[in-house]
């Protein structure tokens, strides 16, 4: 704190961070009412409730300098005051202000009585508004005023970087900012420091006290970059923290050692009719490293869609039960549940390893029958849903979870499914590539492998955007594939506003391509209503090359593997996020042939729309497809961070501060090294902010 700026005499501080705001000086009961629709109870909820954005009203015009169009902060002094115009009491208020220049109208709008008996004439006053022509004049319609008082160089509103908070309904701008004012001025000094005094050295990082004051009130703009800074640092390092507790939990904790001598994989490999990529093997050789350490595994496999993340998993459910374990395979819904299913079958069962299917639709004496194998410990390899994290499903012994498409999970179900085992291997497997700075966040507590290379043989999928006056060539092209043998996948959106509307949509689209497009040919129908086996069906009908044409909703978008399918059709791209497209694409271009994706789009697009469609087209890698996605939806939107189960920051943006990340990460794992439990005195504080701002979610019994 610079102490430069601090008025006496109204700043106090009683109490702590955890002083209610209703006993904060000026602020009472109501006022206080209006701040908890805010979301604001606690002085320290209020020091956190950051500006939006601050605006550069430092700079004032002078009135001979202004000119329509121009939003600016001017000075002046109250030369008068008009009257309100006959039979409009209510009309905003017009002063004339006099400065060194000239004399300047301003429009005050609000309240016309209470403007009236505080703005009086002699006073000085700074407004920052818009310059407006009205009936001939010039006048400044005014945002915002402040009333320079003598001796009082602390401005709110205007004539310094002002804050801008959201605000809400019965708390305008204006109050609110004064209510901030009040909390940050008697507050922020008092703020408990978290850091350590060593890392904010080597950092170059300024106190917490100053860091809230130039969050709010900067003098300047590198107070307030450094106060940002400060911030999302400890956004960063409070959450990365906690991710390395997580990860020494689970290096610390005994886990299985799963190392036999490998005669399962070595069949299966002998059985495959390709070899591993390079990628693939090295990929293998960490996870069976980690399964045979005498600690628990816990890591991610990331590879893009058809880098061939099945049969590396595949390889490790093999060493499980080679080992003497069962093992788990979860995926996010019911149909890749049954795709899995028959692809472990395919690999596994020939090996003599019996996989089974648990998804909420298997029921009655069935279900039981197979709870009864699995508990007896006469099923392998259990393939389900979430439902397989639901309590009546019981493993004799779990050595391996593997969970498909974690990001459509919580980091709470992953901990559902290790918890139906002792410390089982965790292996997490997505086709979502993923950013490193989300994946460093994300899946901060995981180790990280990658498949960076596909399977040789591969061509990459041509990729057309097209509209719909070019409908009917599309046709003409897609007949001439079926024609060569050749199988197409036709994808309609899904809004999920109305199931009965999409189901329709994908319906007709069935029946026109069925009627005029493809008379003499078999087109297949793919919806989220059907049953199970109504789906199986028909996926087995196209997999058997009966089914031509598939028209689809989107239950095809991850895992679907048939080589022979090497067109796809996208009805109304544009309204599909870009990682879904991106997903949606893969399901081609897994055979030898030439493939193609195209994006049939409306006329007009959103500034949105076109850039999905414009990295569709551009590009086939992943990676690339996911940081544009990242950039246009946000972190948030991006992975669902709400559902992801963990703190949220307050100021920090993945995008923008990549490289402090990079820093509280090491910092993050310094600390932990050095001091697993943060029970050093010089760490108290941080391990107090870590606790509160993990609160429930993370369990720090040997933190807490
Ligand atoms: P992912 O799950 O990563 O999308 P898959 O495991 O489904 O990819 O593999 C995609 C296709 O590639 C499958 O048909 C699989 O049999 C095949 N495949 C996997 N690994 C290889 C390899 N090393 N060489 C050739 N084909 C492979
Ligand atoms: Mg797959």
């Amino acid at each position: 704190m610079t102490g430069a700026r601090q008025t006496s005499g109204t700043t106090r501080a009683p109490g702590g961070p955890a002083t209610p705001l209703q006993y904060v000086k000026g602020i009472g009961p109501h006022r206080a009412d209006l701040l908890a629709k805010k979301g604001l109870a606690t002085v320290e909820d209020a020091l956190f409730f950051l500006p939006l954005r601050h605006e550069d009203r430092t700079r004032l015009t002078p009135f001979r300098a202004l000119s329509v169009g121009q939003t600016v902060t001017c000075e002046g002094t109250i030369a008068g005051v008009s009257p309100p115009p006959p039979g409009r009491a209510r009309a905003p208020l017009v002063l004339l202000l006099k400065d060194a220049t000239g004399f300047m109208s301003v429009t005050l709008f609000g309240g016309r009585t209470y403007l009236a008996r505080v703005l009086k004439r002699g006073q000085r006053l700074v407004v920052h508004g818009r310059v407006e022509r009205y009936r001939d004049r010039l006048t400044l319609q005014a945002s915002d005023w402040e009333l320079v008082e003598g001796g009082d160089d602390e401005r709110l509103h205007a004539g310094r970087l002002t804050p801008v908070y959201s605000t809400t309904e019965g708390l305008g701008q204006r109050l609110l900012r004064s209510l901030m004012w009040r909390v940050v001025e008697a507050y922020a000094r008092a703020a408990p420091e978290t850091l350590p005094d060593a890392l904010r050295a080597r950092r170059r990082l300024i106190g917490l006290a100053e860091a809230l004051r130039g969050a709010h009130f900067p003098d300047t703009d590198a107070q307030r970059a450094a106060a940002r800074r400060r911030l999302v640092f400890d956004d960063f390092l409070l959450l990365q923290l906690g991710l390395a507790i997580l990860r020494t939990r689970t290096t610390r904790a005994r886990g299985l050692r799963m190392d036999p001598r490998g005669e399962l994989v070595a069949r299966l490999r002998g059985a495959l009719p390709f070899t591993l990529t390079r990628a693939q093997e090295r990929v293998w050789a960490e996870i069976r490293r980690d399964m045979a350490a005498p600690y628990p595994m816990h890591r991610l496999l990331q590879g893009d869609v058809g880098s061939g993340k099945t049969v590396v998993a595949a390889l490790a459910v093999l060493t499980a039960v080679e080992a003497g374990y069962q093992a788990a395979v979860m995926a996010p819904t019911e149909i890749l549940a049954e795709q899995h299913l028959a692809t472990f079958r395919r690999l596994l069962e020939p090996l003599g390893v019996r996989v089974a299917l648990v998804t909420a639709g298997v029921k009655g004496r069935e279900r039981a029958a197979r709870r009864a194998a699995i508990a007896a410990g006469e099923i392998a390899c259990v393939v389900g849903t979430h439902a397989l994290v639901e309590e009546q499903v019981e493993f004799r012994r779990l050595g391996l979870a593997i969970v498909d498409e974690q990001h459509r999970f919580g980091v709470h179900q992953r901990a559902g499914l290790r918890a139906k085992g002792e410390q089982p291997d965790v292996l997490v497997m997505t086709a979502t590539p993923i950013p490193r700075t989300l994946a460093l966040t994300v899946y901060g507590d995981l180790d990280v492998s990658v498949l960076d290379e596909l399977p040789p043989g591969r061509t990459p999928v041509v990729t057309a955007a097209r509209t719909e006056a070019k409908r009917p060539q599309i046709y003409e092209f897609l007949r001439e594939q079926v024609a060569a043998g050749r199988q197409v996948y036709v994808v309609c959106p899904l809004v999920e506003e109305s199931e009965a509307v999409d189901l329709k949509a994908a319906t007709d689209t069935a029946r026109r391509l069925q009627t005029e497009v493809f008379p003499d040919r078999a087109v297949g129908l793919l919806h989220g209503r059907l049953g199970g086996e109504a789906k199986d069906e028909i996926m087995r009908r196209f997999n058997a090359g009966d089914v031509h044409v598939l028209v689809s909703t989107t239950v095809i978008e991850v895992g679907i593997d048939i080589p022979n399918a090497s067109v796809m059709l996208v009805e109304h791209a544009e309204r599909f996020g870009l990682s879904q497209l991106h997903q949606l694409r893969g399901r081609v271009g897994r055979g030898p042939w030439k493939s193609y994706c195209i994006l049939l789009m409306a006329d007009h697009l959103s500034e949105d729309a076109d850039r999905r469609i414009q990295a569709m087209v551009a590009t086939n890698d992943g990676f690339k497809i996911a940081e544009v996605d990242l950039e246009l939806r946000g972190p948030g939107e991006f992975f669902g961070t709400r559902q992801s189960g963990l703190p949220e920051f307050r100021l920090a943006d993945l995008l923008r501060d990549g490289a402090v990340l990079e820093e509280a990460r090491r910092d993050a794992q310094a600390l932990i090294a050095a001091d697993p439990d943060l029970r050093a005195p010089a760490h108290a504080g941080l391990r107090r902010a870590l606790l509160a701002r993990w609160r429930g979610k993370l369990d720090l019994a040997s933190v807490g």
